[in-house]
């Protein structure tokens, strides 16, 4: 390429390849330290998916002493949208993600290796880009869309494979005559890397999760400049996780195929490639069928699904780790108190064929073990939080009456093995404790007569005669004996052995007898314990409920 195709090309100063490498000195590793990176682009939109590829490289990096970075990849106008850094930002920081070098949530970047929002980047891509060209290693295409889409009727027609290659690269072979021509006039155009690469030669890439892959070479002229001089995703990956030092790739599995084009790029601009791994895409069950968690049809694939229901940040980041290494579960029990940061994952541990099934009775049962382990301050302030965003009248109630929810949230918590676990999001506790409240409507007592032995008079005439003998003082015995009392007086066994041993000299047992006086307070069966309810109950709402 002659010296003034490459200034019409490139007219504006460039830095020197030599000053940007200068910029950006090889990081200063010890044996064993990796250098991993999160690179989304700003769409506005969190997929779970991201937060769990996320985590995966955060745990890669900073277990092995390393360094973990956040870098933006906002190449496609088109797709950006305002705010979108923020959302990537405060997410990460959320679930205690965190960059040691990146972008902050006000799209400022900080670290050695920055800009780290590859719009600002510009020049550099132009830079190689340009060396590239002058090695003739590149060269300007100025096939218009039209072109192209003939281009790929023609190989569909033709059963071949798409894109821009052999016959098909039309641009790769015009005289810098043409070249000129075509500048001269102003037609718009893309630079492409001249392929090296042979479809028909086969090589082997070695995946870090999925293993050795034996693919064909590329011989795709892919585009790496584009017309509006920002890179393309090939192009920008090779130039900065070069300059940035990234010693491990940990991406989607969309990206497998293009392993063999990203190579020759370092390759063609002398470097070293990083090494690979690729995730398969989370799926979830619909029907019976395992599909990809999408971002289209589920509500759930986007983090802020997670947010307005109030799952526990914890719990989410213990159930992504339980995803990416199954050991997690049996790692967490050895070790119940340390936190779910300290837990070795193991890259070869990563269970990753098929793509881990995202399993909500899962993210369930690890929530209620996370929530079980927090003090009701701990719950109070989480509750109110979420609350104070999503659902203000919530939030009011709980700022109101602090101490009564406060110990409300305290039965049976921090109590070893017997401690509740029934908590599983913060959504729910408003419906769960709202029996707690004189605003609270009781449901029909009729509602019971499947579970409970006695008509809703009965109901209400049990309720009247605890309330008779009933005093706050009482201890837990004392309190007993008096649902005893109550028992006996309607003809219920005071004990589980006595109606055990002669059912048919009573009407229930004792349990039925707690039942109707914990569905007259709480309005369910099941409910924590009800001594503690009525201890923590102000007495003329007991009263009532009674
Ligand atoms: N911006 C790319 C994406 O969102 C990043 C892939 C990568 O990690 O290299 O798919």
């Amino acid at each position: 390429m002659t010296p003034e195709i490459i200034d019409l090309l490139f007219p504006n100063p460039l830095p020197s390849v030599s000053e940007i490498e200068a910029k950006y000195p090889a990081r200063q590793l010890e044996a064993g330290q990796k250098v991993t990176r999160v690179a989304p682009s700003p769409t506005g939109f969190m997929h779970v998916g991201g937060i769990y590829a996320a985590l995966m490289s955060e745990r890669v990096a900073h277990q092995s002493g390393g360094v973990f970075y956040l870098r933006v990849e906002d190449t496609d106008q088109k797709r950006k949208v305002e705010g979108a850094t923020e959302v990537i930002s405060t997410s990460l920081s959320r679930y205690g993600i965190f960059a040691d070098e990146g972008v902050d949530k006000d799209g400022n970047s900080y670290g050695p290796y920055g800009s780290y929002t590859q719009s600002e980047r510009k020049e550099i891509y132009q830079a190689y880009a340009k060396k590239l060209l002058e090695e003739g290693q590149a060269y300007p295409c100025f096939c218009a869309a039209e072109d192209l889409d003939l281009m790929r009727k023609i190989q569909e027609k033709q059963s071949m494979r798409p894109g821009y290659y052999g016959r098909f690269a039309k641009c790769r072979t015009l005289s810098d005559d043409e070249i000129l021509e075509k500048l001269k006039a102003g037609t718009s155009w893309v630079l492409r890397f001249k392929s090296p690469g042979n479809n028909e030669k086969r090589m082997v890439i070695k995946d870090l999760l999925k293993g050795d892959i034996n693919m064909p070479e590329s011989d795709l002229d892919v585009v790496i400049l584009k017309g509006d001089g920002l890179p393309t995703y090939h192009f920008a990956h090779a130039v900065d996780d070069h300059l940035m030092g990234t010693t491990h790739v940990i991406r989607g599995d969309e990206w497998v195929s293009s392993v063999p084009l990203h190579i020759q790029l370092f390759v063609a601009l002398g470097w070293k490639a990083p090494k690979y791994g690729h995730y398969a895409t989370l799926q979830k069950l619909d029907n019976g069928n395992k599909r990809k968690l999408s971002k289209r049809h589920d509500p759930e694939a986007n983090i802020v699904y997670f947010w307005e229901k109030g799952y526990p940040e914890k719990a989410l980041i213990e159930y992504l780790l339980n995803l990416i290494n199954a050991s997690f579960e049996d790692w967490r029990n050895k070790n119940p108190e340390k936190d779910a940061f300290e837990y070795p994952m193991s890259f070869s541990k990563i269970s990753n064929t098929a793509g881990a099934l995202f399993d909500f009775q899962k993210l369930h049962s690890i929530s209620k073990e996370v929530v079980a382990k927090m003090s009701a301050d701990e719950v109070y302030m989480a509750v109110l939080n979420w609350a104070k965003e999503y659902n203000k009248s919530f939030a009011d109630k709980l700022e109101a009456q602090k101490e009564y929810v406060t110990s409300i949230l305290n039965i049976e918590r921090n109590i070893g093995k017997k401690s509740r676990k029934d908590l599983i999001k913060w959504e729910d506790v408003e419906s769960d404790i709202s029996y707690f409240f004189a605003d609270w409507i009781r449901p029909d007592l009729n509602g019971y007569k499947d579970e409970l032995p006695v008509s809703e008079e009965e109901m209400k005439q049990m309720g009247a005669d605890f309330m008779a003998v009933y005093n706050k003082d009482d201890d837990k015995d004392s309190w007993f004996k008096k649902v005893q009392e109550v028992a006996l007086k309607h003809g219920f066994a005071a004990d589980t052995k006595s109606y055990k041993e002669a059912p048919q000299n009573y009407r229930g047992s004792i349990i039925d007898v707690a039942n109707v006086l914990r569905v007259l307070v709480t309005g369910r069966t099941k409910s924590p314990d009800l001594y503690a309810i009525m201890q923590i109950m102000p007495e003329d709402l007991l009263a009532t409920r009674l």
